[in-house]
């Protein structure tokens, strides 16, 4: 059975600006749910470059990309807003009227529907996706036996489990699948890799100790009868080919971004943006909202303040669709004992 739930708004995209928008839309009172197909929150700030100093956030002389999402998620502690990671909004449906909009998302994972009457895209550059390796019949086997992330550990229990990459996802989860698969197998183009050392060496040592198997070369083929994966073929750098039993790939090349099924949601795109207003920061479908490296207008920044900034504009238009009868007061955090409340330091 697929969830469904109701809720004032939805964010497509918890990256840093759909962060904050939950802040600016929780003082207004509006309720949301946060959708990411990424299993974490923080978007490129965590993703791309968590270590990494920013100097232009406004307040923060310097702060690293997961210190600036850490920081975050404690302003909008007091909200409460519900978060649905690993999960890629799919499908964005109209179902109300320009005056009175109303909308239908659902995402591919497990099908969760939402019936919301405003929509936040916060989707950044799009959705990052795993790079795929060039084999040729590769998507016969992914969802039975090549996976791009581990959801559930579990499944791989007692499985001959074969991890390709050098980078921290194929060094963490050759480590932390290990004990629990029948064999594990580590495949990477050359000796070398790009990971935590303290990672690499627990690789080395179970390599030593004869618990694990590490090969250098390429997968070129798979072999078992489709959808059921039984081995890989691996071409080594001289040439010569050999293979692995496996029931199980896991390609970790890295993630890549792209536009993904926002091009199929009726909205005007300009060169893969959304094109919006610059008052309320809406795109032409009333009630659908577009905040953050995702959009487009004359003079856009793409900047991680420029995107907090649309969402606080963006949340007053929201407010009169979420409550058309209520008139909005405009107030300081600073001064105003409601808007504390609503903090909680009050
Ligand atoms: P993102 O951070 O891209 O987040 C969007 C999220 O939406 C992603 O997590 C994605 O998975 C999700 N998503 C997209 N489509 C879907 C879908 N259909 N379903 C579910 N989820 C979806 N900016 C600065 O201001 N200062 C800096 O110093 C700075 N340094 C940078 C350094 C690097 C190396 C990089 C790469 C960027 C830097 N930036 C900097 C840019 C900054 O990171 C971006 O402007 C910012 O991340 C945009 O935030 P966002 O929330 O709009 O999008």
């Amino acid at each position: 059975m697929t969830d469904h739930i109701e809720t004032d708004v939805v964010i497509i995209g918890a990256g840093p600006v759909g962060l904050f928008a939950v802040f600016e839309l929780g003082l207004l009172d509006i309720k949301c749910h946060l959708i990411d197909i990424l299993p974490k929150v923080g978007g490129q700030c965590a993703e791309l470059y968590p270590e990494k100093p920013i100097y232009d956030i406004p307040g923060f002389p310097m702060v690293t990309g997961q210190g600036l999402v850490d920081n975050l998620m404690a302003q909008i502690e007091p909200f409460h807003p519900t978060f649905h990671l690993n999960e890629m909004v799919e499908s964005l449906e109209s179902i109300g009227t320009p005056e009175a909009p109303l909308f239908r998302v659902k995402t591919s994972e497990n099908g969760t529907t939402f019936t919301c009457k405003a929509v936040i895209i916060a989707a950044g550059g799009g959705s990052f996706q795993p790079k795929k390796p060039p084999i040729e019949n590769i998507e016969a086997y992914e969802g039975t036996g090549v996976y791009y992330a581990v959801r559930k550990m579990e499944m791989f229990r007692n499985k001959k489990v074969l991890i390709v990459g050098g980078g921290d996802s194929a060094l963490d989860w050759t480590v932390n699948l290990q004990p629990i698969a029948k064999r594990l197998t580590l495949l990477h183009r050359r000796d070398a890799f790009r990971a935590a050392p303290h990672t690499v060496e627990k690789m080395r040592s179970l390599v030593a100790s004869g618990e694990m198997d590490l090969h250098l070369g390429q997968v070129t083929s798979l072999k078992g009868e489709e959808p059921v994966l039984e081995g890989a073929v691996i071409r080594k750098d001289d040439g010569s080919e050999f293979t692995v039993d496996c029931d199980v790939m896991l390609p970790f090349f890295g993630l890549t971004m792209k536009l993904g099924p926002i091009a199929d949601w009726g909205l005007n795109l300009h060169e893969n943006l959304i094109p919006v207003d610059t008052e309320k920061f809406e795109t032409n479908v009333p009630g659908i909202f577009a905040i953050g490296d995702i959009n487009t207008y004359p003079g856009k920044l793409k900047l991680i303040l420029s995107g907090f900034h649309e969402g606080a504009l963006a949340a007053q238009k929201v407010h009169r669709y979420v409550y058309p009868e209520k008139k909005l007061l405009f107030q300081y955090t600073t001064s105003s004992t409601s808007l504390q409340k609503k903090l909680g330091v009050a």
